[in-house]
């Protein structure tokens, strides 16, 4: 593995760089900063969006053909880097990094030539129908009935935890067109427009206030046949390619950044001996732990990039790292969480911008805030990152998967 970037790739992050410089605003810094979750404020995500596709970048792991950039693995991972470590605030996965791969394998020219410049504007904005109130991490048991009607599927049934549900404007749904001998087959993937009659929105309200999170209702749904990406009873395939798309991107460099202003805030505050809580030792110790682990998970993540772009199979490194970063994540939103002293207990969303509204909370008329702006993000920060070892996979199925690839369990 040679760590060194060679001096084509070293032009390629000044001029990233030299991009970031230019075109992230403060405005948009500022949105990265106060995000409560990975799903930033969907304004600012989008007009990120607009900038990176105004350049050329909003899609770099596209085919170029459809927008994307014809990038080295390390360009890709040198891109991420340097976005994270500027601060930028993240795009919606679920359309650029998800579907839209599913689209490219499976879609007809039609559905290609609909969706992919449309995904690309954000003028349709996708969210994800995979998991059903009985069906999570055994997504196969899925029930979400769709019956044969003619020209038109008829769907019925309900999706939960669909995020962006409020804000998307299309919907991709696993859903069960027939019961045969195994349950991964007989499921079709279909592409919901969400204002079809018969679709009702109910958003959840997570531990943290925010309703980024829904449940979501199909009655008697119609979705033309034309609308069904791959073949009817064969989606299983279609969710399994799109699944290896969830994941990734630079989180290493992510949590590095998040560890380093850490430290600038416990810098900040007072300790239990009375001086800085960066010098307090057990805290001290704890965040130069999780340091550690930044690092090595950015290292891992480098090997794995390696073994990729020399063509080997990099095993069940995705099941690591995500098992890595998500649980380095909580202990770093925790130690954060601790850092805030008092001032992290006050609940103040209106000092955050969070992905989505924030339910039966009214902020104070003159807007005042207890505390500094990370205090205030802590708590909802804390809340949040609860879910990353739940969502894209939990970190159980992950343990299952690595105990199955690498010990033979
Ligand atoms: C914030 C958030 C956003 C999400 N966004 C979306 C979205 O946009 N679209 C979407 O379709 N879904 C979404 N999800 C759903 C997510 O994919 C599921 O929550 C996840 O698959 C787990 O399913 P479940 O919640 O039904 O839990 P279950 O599958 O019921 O699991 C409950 C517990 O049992 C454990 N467990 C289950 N099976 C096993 C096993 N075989 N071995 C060991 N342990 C096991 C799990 O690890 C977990 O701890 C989101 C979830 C969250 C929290």
């Amino acid at each position: 593995m040679d760590l060194d970037w060679s001096p084509a790739d070293l032009a390629f992050r000044d001029e990233v760089r030299r991009f970031l410089d230019e075109n992230l605003t403060p405005e948009l810094r500022r949105a990265g900063r106060l995000s409560t979750s990975v799903y930033p404020d969907h304004e600012a995500s989008m007009e990120w969006q607009h900038i990176l596709h105004a350049r050329g970048w909003a899609a770099p792991a596209w085919p170029v053909e459809y927008g994307g950039c014809d990038w080295s693995l390390i360009q890709h991972y040198i891109f991420d880097r340097e976005t994270t470590l500027a601060g930028a605030p993240a795009l919606s996965p679920m359309g650029i990094r998800m579907v839209a791969h599913a689209i490219v394998a499976f879609g007809t020219e039609e559905q290609k030539a609909y969706f992919l410049p449309r995904i690309l504007t954000g003028e349709v904005f996708f969210c994800q129908g995979y998991s059903e109130p009985e069906a999570g991490s055994d997504l196969a048991s899925l029930t979400m009935a769709a019956v044969d009607d003619g020209d038109d599927l008829v769907c019925t049934g309900s999706k939960i935890w669909t995020t962006h549900a409020t804000e998307a404007n299309w919907i991709f749904c696993l859903v069960r067109t027939s019961k045969l001998e195994r349950k991964q087959q007989g499921i079709t993937f279909v592409l919901i427009p969400m204002d079809t009659p018969g679709i009702e929105v109910r958003p959840l309200v997570m531990t943290s206030g925010e309703q980024v999170q829904n449940q979501v209702f199909f009655d008697q749904v119609r979705v033309p046949k034309k609308n069904v990406l791959g073949r009817v009873d064969d989606g299983w395939t279609v969710a399994k390619y799109l699944l290896n798309f969830e994941r990734g991107g630079a989180l290493g460099p992510m949590l590095q950044v998040l560890a380093e202003s850490l430290a600038a805030q416990a810098n900040t505050q007072t300790g239990p001996n009375g001086g800085a809580l960066l010098d307090d030792p057990a805290f001290a110790a704890r965040l130069a732990d999780a340091r550690i682990r930044a690092d090595v998970l950015e290292i891992l993540e480098y090997r794995t990039m390696a073994a990729i772009s020399h063509g080997k199979n990099p095993g069940p490194a995705a099941s690591t790292l995500k098992i890595l970063g998500t649980e380095l994540s909580q202990q770093l939103t925790e130690l954060a969480l601790e850092a805030a002293g008092p001032r992290g207990r006050v609940y103040q969303p209106h000092a955050t911008m969070p992905g989505g509204p924030v339910a039966d909370f009214t902020a104070p008329e003159d807007g005042y805030v207890s505390g500094e702006e990370w205090q205030a993000v802590a708590p909802q920060r804390y809340f949040n990152d609860r879910a990353g070892s739940i969502y894209a996979g939990s970190n159980e199925i992950q343990r299952n998967i690595i105990a199955k690839a690498t010990l033979g369990l």
